[in-house]
């Protein structure tokens, strides 16, 4: 059972225009931006394909971000790390 209330993905993605609550702070593990271990561990995934999509790939030069350098990351920093490859 997922209680979506307490997901990970859900507070650092989707919870757009309000803070996380307090009493979430410090439960995240280290996760930053989504978790999606469910996703690794659903059995329905061993019918997934690989995708082909490189917006999809992870952009090199934060592959090796230090804890520090991604909460010192300015928005138009990650804005440009996370615009379109194509
Ligand atoms: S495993 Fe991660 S992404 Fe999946 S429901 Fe739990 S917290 Fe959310």
């Amino acid at each position: 059972m997922v209680d979506g209330s307490r997901c990970i993905s859900y507070f650092t993605i989707e919870l757009k225009d309000q803070l996380i609550p307090d009493k979430m702070k410090g439960q995240f593990e280290g996760w930053m931006f989504g978790c999606d271990i469910c996703q690794d561990v659903c059995p329905w995934n061993r019918f997934s394909k690989p995708h082909n999509d490189i917006d999809f790939t992870p952009v090199p030069e934060v592959l090796n971000f230090s804890t520090k350098q991604w909460e010192e990351m300015t928005e138009e920093e990650f804005k440009r790390y996370s615009a379109s490859r194509r």
